[in-house]
């Protein structure tokens, strides 16, 4: 099945001179959305995977399926001040400015066989901020899954030494 069919590409969004890959015609069809699922749940599965982590909020489009496929567990990645619970938290730098993310101290257990899965890898560092915070609990990250990868941003680069799917390039 040919995936890129069901992305849209969007000019000028969220701001001027960016080309925004939109995923929701993909979740709108069920047999593309289950594909991909199935196709990042083989991934998880081959890995291992006791643990499914996905960066909000497109990462929970792709990683609770997944989670729900193998029998495991979820734990969302969030920005700050959303997480009720005691929380680790990690910082990066953005072109402008910083950003933050925070995940739930108890959701990853030392030894965890953690997929990391989000919707797109651009710079890499929203990726990179959730590898740090499973590391941090103890955890063991085996794969990063992307829908879609931005070649030319080589956000592949940062994640060096991880085992990195994609099921879209551009
Ligand atoms: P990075 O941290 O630079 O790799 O950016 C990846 C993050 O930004 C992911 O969590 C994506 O959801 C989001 N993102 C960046 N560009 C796009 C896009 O074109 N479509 C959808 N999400 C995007």
């Amino acid at each position: 099945m040919d995936l890129k069919n069901y992305i849209a590409a969007v000019e000028n969004f969220p701001k001027e001179g960016i080309l925004f890959r939109d995923i929701t015609p993909l979740m709108l069809d069920g047999e593309a959305y289950k594909y991909a699922a199935d196709q990042f749940s083989q991934f998880a599965k081959e890995k291992g995977a006791t643990l499914i982590v996905g960066p909000e909020a497109r990462g929970f489009i792709f990683g609770c399926p997944v989670a729900v496929n193998l029998g495991i567990g979820f734990a969302p990645v969030r920005k700050p001040g959303k997480l009720p619970r005691e929380s680790v938290t990690v910082s990066y730098d953005l072109e402008y400015g910083s950003n933050s993310l925070s995940l739930h101290s108890d959701a990853v257990k030392p030894g965890d066989k953690v997929v990391i899965i989000d919707d797109l890898l651009a710079t890499g560092g929203t990726m990179n901020a959730a590898i740090q915070l499973v590391e941090k609990l103890g955890g063991e990250v085996v794969g990063l899954a992307f829908l879609i990868e931005l070649d030319d941003l080589k956000g592949r680069e940062l994640l060096k030494g991880y085992d990195v799917k994609t099921l879209i390039h551009y």
